[in-house]
């Protein structure tokens, strides 16, 4: 689940990370209100929207006059923002974060992941801020930094330095200060929320040597929901892909892809298998879909109509081993499925495993299409052929 800046920033300020002062508006009153009540020139207004690269797609406005800033939070307000990461159609902001503007000397990169190649969270630093890290992480790999953060030891003073001393130049004494500490707050901010990822990009140094972070993203690990309930109160689900969406609600992992293919599939190594030989057969899925090994036939049909919801698909391979799942189960939610949403493009089927005959006899029974795969290389092949 990802938070919004504005909710990022929140936790920030509270675990004593300097953030510049803002308020959220969902209308123009409510920015006209803002602008009033935040320090300024400049004020900066921020769409709050879960994607980066806000700043190069006119998400992100700096403005000297009170005017201005209002005039930019209405032109965004309610509109389609599109960046590097929305995808051609963009995305409709909702709402717009008004901050106090900040004088900027340096911007630097900090964030927090798991690093699962040392199976601990791991700071990454880079004097390379404001730009995009995978681009630094490709052409400049030299200058990302990263220190482990070890559950026995916690983190260690040696480590700040380690990254703070390994960018040219050496920050003011000043500015070390204070990336010092934000580093140890990042961390305690990462475990105690259960996150999947915390990025400040960029952290900025201030020409009175101040670090504040201006940009927040924060990522929480949805299997800690249980009891993190206060940070699941925060999840804004328009933010998501509707069919994302259902299949949450249904419990499916469901994944939107760029393809044509629909794949409905048990388990996410078989998953990842079917991705692999759909994309070796010359197509390209339009989804993840995994029902899971416990799946009933309900949340099959959710997820086989999921599938069918969406407009891009022009073929659906179902590739099932039956274990706990069993294939006569599978079949009778596809076909239940097909009865709600008439099923209008080629399906092709890959059935092995526990009551398998079961489930072939109830797929013949039913007035439906479909092509029967005698393994995984034929199906792939045949779903690639339908589109093609
Ligand atoms: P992103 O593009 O979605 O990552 O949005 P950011 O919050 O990172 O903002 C993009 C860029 O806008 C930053 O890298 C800064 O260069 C600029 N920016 C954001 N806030 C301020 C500010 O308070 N003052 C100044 N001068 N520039 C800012
Ligand atoms: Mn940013």
């Amino acid at each position: 689940m990802k938070l919004h800046e504005f909710q990022a920033k929140e936790i920030f300020g509270k675990a004593g990370i300097p953030v510049p002062g803002g308020q959220v508006a969902t209308t123009v009153d409510q920015a006209e209100e803002a602008v009033r009540s935040i320090k300024g020139p400049p004020w900066v207004v921020k769409a709050q929207v879960h994607a980066g690269g806000r700043g190069k797609g006119g998400g992100v406005k700096v403005v000297n006059d009170p005017k201005e800033a209002v005039a930019a939070a209405e032109a965004m307000l309610g509109s389609r923002l599109i960046t590097k990461q929305t995808g051609a159609e963009g995305v409709i902001v909702n709402q717009v974060l008004i901050e106090e503007g900040v004088e900027i000397d340096r911007e630097l990169y900090l964030s927090m992941v798991i690093d699962r190649a040392v199976s601990m969270p791991t700071m990454i630093f880079s004097k390379a801020g404001g730009m995009e890290i995978e681009e630094v992480a490709a052409e400049t790999p030299e200058l990302i930094l990263k220190e482990s953060l070890n559950p026995i030891t916690g983190w260690m003073s040696s480590q700040a330095r380690n990254l703070i001393y390994g960018i040219d130049p050496i920050p003011s004494k000043e500015a070390i200060r204070g990336l010092t500490s934000v580093m140890a707050k990042i961390c305690n901010v990462f475990i105690e929320n259960d996150c999947s990822l915390l990025e400040i990009n960029p952290l900025v140094v201030t020409k009175g040597g101040e670090v504040i972070a201006i940009d927040a993203k924060m990522s929480i690990d949805d299997t800690a929901a249980f009891r993190q309930q206060e940070l699941v109160k925060l999840d804004d689900p328009r933010e998501k892909d509707p069919l994302e969406l259902q299949a949450e609600q249904h419990n499916l992992n469901y994944i939107r892809l760029d393809g044509n293919i629909g794949a409905m599939v048990n388990g996410a190594g078989l998953a990842m298998a079917t991705m692999d030989v759909i994309k070796a057969a010359g197509a390209e899925p339009a989804n993840f879909l995994d029902v899971g090994g416990g799946a009933n036939e309900d949340m099959i049909a959710k997820g086989f109509e999921i599938i069918l919801q969406d407009e891009r698909v022009e073929a659906i391979l179902i590739n099932i081993f039956g274990g706990i799942l069993r294939c006569d189960v599978l079949a009778r939610g596809v076909v239940a499925a097909a009865k709600k949403t008439s099923l209008s493009v080629p399906l092709i089927v890959r059935l092995e495993g526990t009551n398998v005959e079961e489930g072939r006899e109830t797929l013949n029974n039913s007035d439906l299409d479909f092509f029967v795969a005698k393994d995984l290389a034929e199906a792939a092949e045949l779903v690639a052929k339908q589109v093609s």
